[in-house]
């Protein structure tokens, strides 16, 4: 499969479509999208830079580049690290839909927001803290203020109330979408010209679903209704260390099956290893021995429980559950002595609480280069995986950094290794594809899921998955019929 090179007609054509202002070539503008590459190692420059803004200016571009055999490469925030750059070369228009910032309606009833692609979380958030305090939308937990809901649901993140209700892309009820050949498609129920967006499985079969995790490869989705959940005033959070991630995986199994009443007040269970708290900090100037970190009262393992309640006695009643349930699992631990209760300081709980947080941001520090490999497995195999993951971090000479969370109360997990790695090193950039490359062929034969497959490596999954592949290529040659869009992704040209 072959791609145009952009010429000068073709950037007038661009210019044509959205005025002089939001359309450019220039070297400087175009390279500063692939500084937001971070994740993304294999991320290219796009040719021209296109900044739509309505719906019929979105059409008109897929059909053009679409007849031109340009590939198209869609953003809504640009930070999911450079998953939104393209893969290939020539990069093609990179679709910059941050100016399609509308909060079209916010349903407090039907618990709904419907918003465009370039709402950050940031505004959402603040949006709704002012004008409806009582709710909270779906932004992610640890994503930067500026990226999307949008972008995030698309990629099949986790919000910060993932634990309790599901991942993102459950939050999502409907959407719109521009295909490349031209239909402007409305999923669920708003597939009725009159219909609210109450009712995700619409007419039904549910077309919504199979852009969840597309990564831009079918169409540019250019409105979305997404679940609103309720905000209330008594919330905390509870944390248990532990010397290794079994006890960490097999405490908070059990506290999540204690479904009503308990563990759909967790709204984030999330966890990991010591090496989370020392990779935020410049390799140069922290410790690197655990010493350090058991002298600070960091367990090797530990486990967060945030917690959100209507009335302080539901709060009360879910903290002293958890923390009977991991007495009496004391009885059953592998480590029962270091599994012990850590007090955080109210200024701790404080910083977890505020929304959106910066928290994942300074794993930049540590040698400027991060790349977060993301994996589902079976809640009761997380430890396994991270078992697994340190050893082979160990290995290859990079720090075992783990983070893992609850999805739906146990349901599943993601596990989220942290590699931080000097981006300004090739042999770093090998290390680190090797250490990719050996892991996720041990993870595919266990059966797991890697969140947000790159072009190189995690894209064996669809070869082994080959008659699923064959009709999302069937999908893709419907409605993308000069496969332009973000060639790369999810192993289709
Ligand atoms: C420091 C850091 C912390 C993070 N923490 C979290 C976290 O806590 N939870 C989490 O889930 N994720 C997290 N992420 C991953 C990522 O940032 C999120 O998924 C984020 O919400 C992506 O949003 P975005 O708008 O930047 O997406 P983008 O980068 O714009 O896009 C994501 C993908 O969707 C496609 N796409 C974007 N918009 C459209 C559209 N309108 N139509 C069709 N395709 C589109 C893009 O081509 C790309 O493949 C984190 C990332 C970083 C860098």
């Amino acid at each position: 499969m072959s791609y145009k090179l952009c010429t000068e007609k073709d950037f007038e054509a661009m210019i044509g479509i959205v005025g002089k202002e939001f359309a450019t070539n220039n070297k400087a503008i175009t390279a500063g999208y692939l500084a937001k590459a971070i994740m993304g190692l294999e991320s290219q420059i796009p040719d021209i830079v296109v900044r739509p803004k309505y719906v019929e200016e979105i059409r008109k571009i897929l059909i053009y580049c679409s007849a031109e055999k340009i590939a198209v490469s869609p953003i809504s925030g640009g930070l999911s690290g450079g998953f939104a750059c393209p893969t290939i070369r020539p990069g093609g228009v990179v679709l910059d839909l941050g100016r399609m910032k509308r909060i079209i309606e916010i349903d407090e009833d039907n618990r709904f927001c419907v918003i465009e692609p370039g709402v950050t979380n940031g505004e959402l958030w603040a949006y709704m803290h002012k004008n409806h305090p009582d709710w909270a939308p779906p932004i992610p937990d640890g994503a930067p203020p500026a990226a999307t809901v949008m972008g995030d649901a698309i990629d099949r993140g986790f919000s910060l109330y993932t634990s309790s209700v599901g991942p993102q892309g459950d939050n999502f009820m409907c959407g719109e979408i521009v295909f490349p050949n031209g239909d402007v498609v409305r999923t669920g129920s708003w597939a009725l010209p009159f219909a609210k967006p109450f009712y995700k499985y619409g007419l039904g079969p549910d077309m919504w679903s199979f852009l969840m995790g597309s990564q831009g490869s079918f169409g540019v989705i250019t409105k979305a209704a997404v679940k609103i959940y309720p905000h209330p005033k008594h919330k905390t959070v509870v944390v248990w260390g532990m010397s290794n991630p079994y006890d960490m995986q097999d405490l908070t199994l059990e506290v999540g099956k204690k479904e009503f009443g308990i563990s759909h007040h967790t709204v984030m269970v999330q966890g990991g290893n010591y090496q989370l708290v020392m990779t935020r900090w410049p390799k140069d100037k922290v410790p690197h021995d655990y010493e350090f970190y058991e002298g600070m009262g960091i367990s090797p393992w530990w486990m967060n429980w945030e917690i959100w309640a209507q009335e302080e006695s539901e709060l009360n009643h879910v903290i002293e559950t958890i923390d009977k349930q991991a007495e009496d699992f004391k009885k059953r631990a592998k480590d029962p002595d270091a599994l012990k209760k850590q007090e955080l300081h109210p200024k701790q709980i404080a910083s977890r609480m505020k929304k959106p947080n910066k928290i994942a941001i300074p794993y930049s520090f540590w040698e400027a280069g991060f790349l977060f490999i993301t994996w589902y497995t079976p809640w009761n195999e997380c430890a396994h995986f991270c078992d697994m993951y340190t050893k082979a971090a160990e290995k290859h000479g990079l720090p075992p950094t783990i983070w893992v969370a609850s999805i739906e109360r146990c349901r599943q997990a993601i596990c989220m290794p942290i590699i931080g790695f000097d981006s300004t090193k090739q042999s770093d950039f090998e290390r680190v594809q090797d250490l990719n490359r050996e892991t996720t062929e041990y993870a595919l034969k266990q059966g797991w899921l890697n969140y947000r497959p790159d072009p190189y490596i995690h894209i064996q999954a669809y070869y082994q998955a080959g008659m699923y592949w064959k009709y999302l290529r069937a999908f893709k040659k419907l409605v993308d019929p000069n496969m332009i869009m973000h060639p790369g992704r999810l192993a289709l040209p």
